[in-house]
């Protein structure tokens, strides 16, 4: 089997879970988009999950991102791929990040909203890109500061920074499971914090949330953006997480 037959294979696979878990939640398909994360993955594969139809892609290491989305522009000119970054991102490397990234699903803090506003500034001037830069928040369900996210009860605040950043565009939330905790009960808090977004947000409506093991939870609690690694392109062993 040639590599792009087996990522058809996984695709395939892929949004027939997809389907099935929005056609069980009542939701139309169109509600849900698919994320492929090619993160550890060669710049070969996201150019041919590109010519299956995917559209967006997401990484997690800004210097891998970079050196892939370049790559890929020139093994596919016209893909079209939307980047996203859903990795926790340190300010030193905004300027970088705003370079490839169409979108940071990891923005947690004031700190980085003001480095990443300042970045996409700079880039402006520099030429380097024209849009805003679509961000999300993400959250953390457990409270655990290592895994990253802004806490709930600092979602208002940090929202209405990243509204005041001319440069930046904000779309909504993002959050990983906790690990070991109930996922359902998880996405049911992240949806309701989305809810309450919205009434001083309202294009603020994205809600990420899903990986592979978890993503027909997270679309039954809401979830308008999955992200798939694993189900996808295969594992990636115990080396990169
Ligand atoms: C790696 C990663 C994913 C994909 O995880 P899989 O379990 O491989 O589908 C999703 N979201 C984030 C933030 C990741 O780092």
């Amino acid at each position: 089997m040639t590599r792009r037959d087996e990522l058809a294979e996984a695709l395939a696979a892929v949004e027939d879970r997809v389907a099935r878990a929005c056609a069980a939640a009542g939701r139309p398909r169109e509600a849900v988009r698919l994320l492929a994360v090619t993160k550890t993955f060669p710049a070969s594969d996201a150019a041919l999950l590109a010519d299956l139809g995917v559209r967006d892609v997401a990484e997690n290491r800004d210097q891998e991102a970079g050196e892939k989305a370049a790559e890929v522009a020139s093994l596919r000119p016209d893909s079209g791929l939307r980047w996203h970054m859903v990795g926790r991102l340190q300010r030193n490397k905004a300027r970088s990040v705003v370079r490839w990234a169409d979108e940071v699903q990891s923005v947690d803090s004031e700190r980085l909203a003001g480095a990443l506003a300042k970045a996409v500034r700079a880039a402006r001037d520099a030429g380097e890109r024209e849009s805003a830069l679509d961000v999300l928040i993400q959250v953390s369900l457990d409270d655990d500061p290592e895994r990253g996210g802004c806490p709930l009860n600092e979602l208002g605040r940090l929202a209405e920074r990243i509204t005041r950043e001319g440069d930046l565009s904000l779309r909504g939330l993002m959050a990983v499971a906790p690990l070991g905790g109930d996922p359902a009960e998880a996405f049911e808090r992240l949806a309701r914090a989305g809810d309450s977004l919205r009434v001083d947000h309202p294009n603020a409506g994205e809600v990420s949330a899903g990986m592979s093991n978890d993503l027909e939870q997270a679309i039954t609690h809401g979830s308008t953006c999955v992200r798939v690694g694993t189900a996808l392109l295969g594992g990636r062993g115990l080396a990169s997480p």
